[in-house]
């Protein structure tokens, strides 16, 4: 089931009247059967857009769609959703059969096909054999799973998830990231993953959304995003470490440092710019600028070089093998990866 969002706004006005606008003037499409991130720093927007989405939050301005159904002002009952929230909410006094069985309840559906339905969500999230436990004998990765075998029971159009992992320590929550990810494969569920965790984002979506002060900033694959970020803030946000931005110049085709230093043809004319470079996008290269190294990090397969441009620290990630035995380490941009941003808009030019 496709999702549409046309021009979703969403404003709160607080007692004094005061104003914030949460989301604002959202255009998308989630096409039908993927998982989208919704991904931004913390504010941004992206519970308030899931919670208009699921008809929990009434929309200010704008609609949402299901397919050719407008859902603006269904209520949450009716959307057929599938919410999951990152305090699992289970019901402690409940089994885990009881809590997947819950929403089933005054459906007028058999006790035995509801029994049926509870143990095909347990097998396809990988609990079958907990059924009998309560919510406490389960670790939280289990509970997670749980929550959303129960989200799935009633075999929704949509499965929303609103930082699921968040509560899980870092191994629980590698491997519940890649149990979401199959589990939406195995049903084809069109799913919204809400995180601000931009690694969390990148290994899990078919496609992200990257919002901030309620705005989008760019939708695309998770490769394609950090590849060609359409501006400085999708460029800052997505990476680790992260991007080195600098300023520089342009002149008469040449992409020039503050100190001098050339690091690329360019057909940008001429100007200053904020630069940007992936730490992995310089190598070590006999042709390239000597660096004014301030330190070294050698982790194995992969060697840090801290420098300085100016009063400005970079980074650089190389192969520790290209730095073994130098003395002066000279570094290069890798051909097409420059980024360009206008100083004003922030918007990409290259
Ligand atoms: P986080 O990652 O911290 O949960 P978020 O991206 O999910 O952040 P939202 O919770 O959607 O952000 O909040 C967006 C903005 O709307 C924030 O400025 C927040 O303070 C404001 N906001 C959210 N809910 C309400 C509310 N019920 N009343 C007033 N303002 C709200």
């Amino acid at each position: 089931m496709e999702i549409r969002l046309e021009n979703l706004t969403k404003v709160f006005t607080d007692k004094s009247g005061n104003q914030t606008r949460a989301v604002d003037q959202l255009t998308i499409t989630i096409p039908s059967g993927k998982l989208v991130g919704l991904l931004g720093p913390s504010g941004c927007g992206k519970s308030t857009t899931l919670f208009m989405i699921a008809g929990l939050h009434p929309v200010t301005e704008g609609k949402i769609f299901f397919g050719e159904d407008d859902v603006t002002r269904l209520a949450p009952e009716k959307r057929g959703i599938g919410l999951v929230f990152q305090n699992y909410a289970l019901y402690p006094h409940m089994t885990i059969r009881q809590n997947i069985m819950f929403p089933l309840e005054n459906l007028n559906i058999k006790r035995q096909e509801a029994e049926k339905l509870v143990v095909e969500m347990a097998e396809l999230v990988g609990i079958r054999d907990q059924l009998d436990k309560k919510p406490s004998q389960l670790s939280g990765g289990q509970q997670q799973r749980v929550a959303i075998a129960r989200a799935l029971v009633k075999k929704p159009r949509v499965l929303l998830l609103d930082e699921p992992l968040s509560n899980l320590d870092a191994r629980l929550r590698l491997q519940t990231r890649e149990e979401i990810k199959r589990i939406q494969r195995e049903t084809g569920i069109t799913t919204i993953f809400v995180t601000h965790d931009q690694e969390e984002a990148m290994s899990i979506s078919d496609q992200m959304v990257v919002l901030n002060f309620g705005m989008q900033q760019q939708m695309d694959e998770p490769q394609v995003m950090y590849n060609k970020p359409d501006n400085i803030f999708v460029a800052k946000f997505l990476g680790n470490p992260p991007i080195n931005i600098i300023e520089g110049e342009i002149k008469k085709g040449k992409i020039v440092l503050s100190d001098g230093t050339v690091l690329a043809d360019t057909k940008i004319k001429d100007g200053k710019y904020d630069l940007g470079i992936r730490p992995e996008d310089f190598k070590v290269d006999d042709q390239g600028f000597v660096v004014d190294t301030t330190h070294i990090d050698h982790t194995g397969r992969d060697t840090m070089i801290r420098f300085m441009i100016g009063d400005k620290p970079l980074r650089a990630l190389v192969e520790s093998e290209s730095v073994e035995g130098k003395k002066t380490i000279k570094l290069m941009v890798k051909a097409h990866k420059v980024h360009v941003f206008d100083k004003e808009t922030g918007l990409v030019l290259s």
